[in-house]
């Protein structure tokens, strides 16, 4: 079975460490989403200038990982019970989601440490900071973990002792998921000048983590519709961070701290258990022999390079 090492030793067990209250806007995601949003924008661009499903296919799937891929998982710093701590609600995650992927981390007792190479880089495409000295909470969005730039430290950051909900958001985003408030057909208008006042963020990154994507929905592979209570909205508790206040389609005074339907079906429509890694690979062979990447930025021709 293709996760069982990640699943071999989680029935039964449960979250340790104490009761980390989150702050009014959840988890949260500001250096990485500044990061990937251009990214997606560009990727948004070359998809809607072509028609052909196989290109579409290969620029939307810029973030995410290969379908029926297993990914190799470490950690960086923590104790051995911090790790186990995050790595059951992982498991959580991926065997209650049933989605096409894995994370394995080859050994349980101990939990390995991440391993650099003679450049000085990692090469695991999960590495997760733990423990006292590691931020919380943030991650790469999906493969912008894997660019050159980005290898020589964690891509998952969960320092302290995350709650599950918390574990899950960024792993979400590590999957290749940006926020809920920013799918193309949310209804939410927040009001920037109050998010700037309230968490202190420069202009660009509250645009960054704000702005609805204008995507093509099917082909960036969200769910359908707004979810108030998905696990990758912020916790939008404060009314008065919306243009609209209480009547907001999007305020959540009770923030979510389980997967919802919606975050679900985004997740298997990413990640289908009926896609197998050997028809993308003939999908990107046959992309590969069209597609100029000559007018690509280099992050973008990095990720699709890296394909
Ligand atoms: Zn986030």
């Amino acid at each position: 079975m293709r996760n069982s090492v990640f699943l071999a030793l989680i029935a039964g067990l449960t979250t340790a460490g104490p009761v980390v209250a989150h702050n009014e806007w959840g988890t949260f995601n500001p250096d990485f989403n500044d990061e990937a949003a251009p990214l997606l924008r560009e990727m948004e661009k070359l998809n809607n200038s072509t028609m052909d499903e196989d290109k579409r296919y290969f620029y939307s799937r810029v973030l995410l990982w290969k379908p029926g891929q297993t990914l190799k998982g470490c950690f960086i710093g923590g104790t051995q019970s911090e790790r186990r701590s995050i790595f059951n609600s992982a498991a959580k995650l991926l065997t209650d989601a049933k989605i096409n992927i894995a994370i394995d981390f080859q050994s349980t007792d101990p939990f390995p440490d991440c391993k650099k190479n003679a450049q000085g880089l990692y090469t695991e495409e999960i590495r997760i900071a733990v423990g006292a000295g590691a931020p919380c909470c943030s991650a790469r969005i999906g493969r912008n973990g894997m660019r050159k730039a980005n290898l020589d430290e964690a891509n998952i950051f969960l320092g302290g002792a995350p709650q599950g909900w918390q574990v899950w958001h960024e792993f979400i985003h590590a999957l290749g998921f940006f926020h809920e408030h920013q799918k193309p057909d949310a209804p939410c208008r927040f009001d920037y000048a109050e998010v700037k006042r309230l968490w202190g963020w420069d202009e660009a990154k509250v645009k960054a983590n704000f702005d609805r994507l204008n995507n093509d929905e099917r082909d960036h592979r969200f769910s359908s519709g707004f979810d108030r209570k998905s696990i990758m909205d912020y916790y939008q508790t404060s009314p008065t961070m919306l243009v609209d206040g209480v009547k907001s389609p999007c305020y959540n005074p009770t923030p979510g701290t389980a997967l919802t339907t919606t975050d679900l079906e985004g997740l298997r429509l990413a990640y289908p258990m009926s896609a197998s890694p050997t028809s993308h690979t003939q999908r990107m062979t046959r992309v590969r022999a069209v597609v100029d990447l000559g007018g690509v930025s280099p992050g973008l021709r990095e990720l699709m390079e890296m394909e």
